[in-house]
């Protein structure tokens, strides 16, 4: 979907942030003790920012792990960390130790069907069904339940280092499991933060004795999730989602960066109303997919899609000499390439009546790209577009497959 890096940075905050909790709060300074009673108050409102958001967003897997670690973290603040609370504090502990990390998986499993409707209910439901039996089990328990609890399948000396039980500690591997499987197989932000979350999440149960530095691993998860959820839209709102290169406002926004000196390309596809025509509006779709690999591949210069099967590449700091060449270039190499639809870039849908299947062979593309630089006359960004689109016009004009500046 989107550009590497973005994926990158984004991804590498949750870890670099809990290295750093963790270091800061194992050395702990003196004035730790200071900031400690804030740590609810920066809970809840990074909690509650997350929820609002996700419920703006209409995302039912970030509005139910928000709230399953909200459950959880309010559940070890208002009853495990609290010495008067009536209620079995190991057994609370461990089914949530249980259940947090189970519910995450769960969410993620599920198809994301948005939040306010039958599905997002049924999330709700879920939850809301797990907390009642759990409340009623801590309470004013049928049976004793902490022996199941807190069974031991095995008594190696490296589990003693955890305070998860070890039915919790077995659910916590699977869902990790799970979660990076889901990850490999439907890799997204959104997906790396629920693993993010899940991990720091796991810590903040694990240090559930030291209530400071799991409360600062509860902040983590919540984070995560809130930062994704923000990454996420940012990166909807400047990306193209068909070629996945960046949209028409990710070049307006580049625009505002340009110094004195700048090309522009505009690009556009011969006749492709007739190919689509021909063979399908999937089948068109994929070509413009296919050509988004070359125009990736553009050295000098960031392509943008910007709009229809209309593409620009901006050249900062070069000259319209330097933009022909590359142009020239790009168009030669689209020229040679045979477009092939195959695996999973055959259309899925059947094609409208008249319209053939799929392209025999591979398909011939040709494009026509007008250039134009930064000048006195062309002076703002809009100007030089402008031009280019002139010098475009006049290419198809002249039959098109060619550069015209
Ligand atoms: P010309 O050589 O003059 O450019 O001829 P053309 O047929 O390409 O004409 P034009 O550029 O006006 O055609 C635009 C067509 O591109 C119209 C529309 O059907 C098609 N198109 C625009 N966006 C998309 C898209 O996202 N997917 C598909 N499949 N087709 C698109
Ligand atoms: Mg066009
Ligand atoms: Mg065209």
């Amino acid at each position: 979907m989107s550009p590497d890096w973005r994926h990158l940075t984004v991804a590498s905050v949750p870890p670099v942030a809990i290295v750093a909790t963790a270091l800061a709060l194992a050395h702990g300074s003196a004035s730790l003790p200071a900031v400690a009673g804030l740590f609810p108050l920066v809970c809840h409102v990074v909690l509650v920012a997350g929820i609002m958001l996700s419920l703006i967003f209409r995302r039912g897997r970030e509005f139910s792990n928000l709230l399953v670690i909200l459950l959880a973290y309010e559940g070890l603040r208002l009853y495990v960390w609290q010495p008067g609370a009536v209620v079995e504090r190991a057994d609370l502990y461990a089914w949530i130790a249980l259940l947090a990390p189970a519910n995450v998986m769960l969410n993620e499993a599920l198809l994301e069907r948005g939040l306010l409707n039958r599905h997002g209910l049924r999330r709700a439901a879920l939850l809301l069904l797990q907390l009642g039996l759990v409340a009623w089990l801590v309470s004013a328990p049928p049976v004793a339940l902490t022996p199941w609890l807190y069974y031991a399948f095995y008594s190696f000396g490296f589990l003693g280092h955890t305070s998860l039980p070890q039915p919790a500690l077995v659910m916590t591997l699977v869902c990790l499991a799970s979660l990076v499987i889901f990850h490999f197989a439907f890799p997204s932000l959104l997906q790396g933060a629920a693993l993010a979350a899940t991990l720091s999440l796991i810590l903040a149960l694990h240090y559930a004795s030291q209530p400071l530095l799991s409360s600062s691993f509860f902040l983590l998860a919540a984070s995560a999730i809130g930062v994704a959820l923000i990454a996420h839209s940012y990166i909807l709102a400047y990306t193209d989602e068909l070629t996945g290169l960046p949209s028409r406002r990710a070049m307006r926004q580049e625009f505002m960066s340009l110094g004195s000196q700048y090309s522009i390309a505009l690009l556009d596809i011969d006749r492709f109303k007739k190919l689509n025509d021909s063979f399908g509006h999937d089948v068109g779709d994929q070509v413009l997919r296919l050509l988004s690999v070359h125009l990736r591949r553009v050295s000098g210069g960031k392509a943008y899609r910007y709009g229809g099967e209309e593409f620009a590449i901006v050249f900062p700091g070069k000259d319209r000499k330097f933009a022909v060449t590359e142009a020239e270039v790009l168009r030669e190499q689209i020229g040679k390439a045979e477009f092939r639809l195959r695996g999973k870039d055959r259309p899925k849908e059947k094609p409208a009546p008249g319209t053939k299947r799929s392209p025999a062979r591979g398909l011939d593309i040709t494009v026509s790209i007008g250039v134009a630089e930064r000048s006195e006359r062309q002076h703002t960004p809009q100007d030089v577009l402008r031009a280019a689109d002139r010098a475009l016009y006049r290419a198809k004009a002249k039959g098109r497959n060619r550069v015209v500046v």
